[in-house]
């Protein structure tokens, strides 16, 4: 699977069984293949919503898992959720929460598990 996430998916049973598909199998000619290999310019031609968001280089359209639960083939599908907590002020609420702890409890930063986010590259 692409990533752990898919464990837990209604689809899983969908992708190949490593014990019985050849690895190469796996990454030459399969679903798993293509989900793996997108790349975001093709996420960003397929979703306008995104393309244009403030939020797009912190989001790139969030959780893949989350929105092929949704959309179901269609591993280009906006991830709803994202949208919800990246739109809806959520993530500088959580923010604004953990620097409250962080002070409140004179923690070291690193020790609230929230680090300082990495931007995915657009391409
Ligand atoms: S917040 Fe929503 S619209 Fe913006 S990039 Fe994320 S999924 Fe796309």
């Amino acid at each position: 699977m692409p990533c752990l996430g898919y464990g837990a998916a209604c689809f899983a049973k969908e992708f190949p069984d490593l014990l019985q598909v050849p690895m190469k199998d796996i990454l030459h000619a399969s679903r798993t293949r293509k989900i793996m290999t997108c790349r975001m310019k093709e996420y960003y031609a397929e979703n306008e919503k995104c393309r244009i968001c403030e939020k797009r280089l912190n989001c790139a359209g969030g959780c893949r898992v989350n929105a092929m639960t949704v959309h179901r083939d269609n591993n280009t599908g906006i991830d709803e959720d994202a949208c919800f907590f990246r739109l809806g002020g959520y993530e500088v609420r959580v923010r604004e929460t953990a620097d409250a702890a962080i002070r409140r409890f004179s923690l070291p930063e690193h020790s609230i598990g929230i680090p300082a986010r990495v931007l995915p590259a657009e391409g």
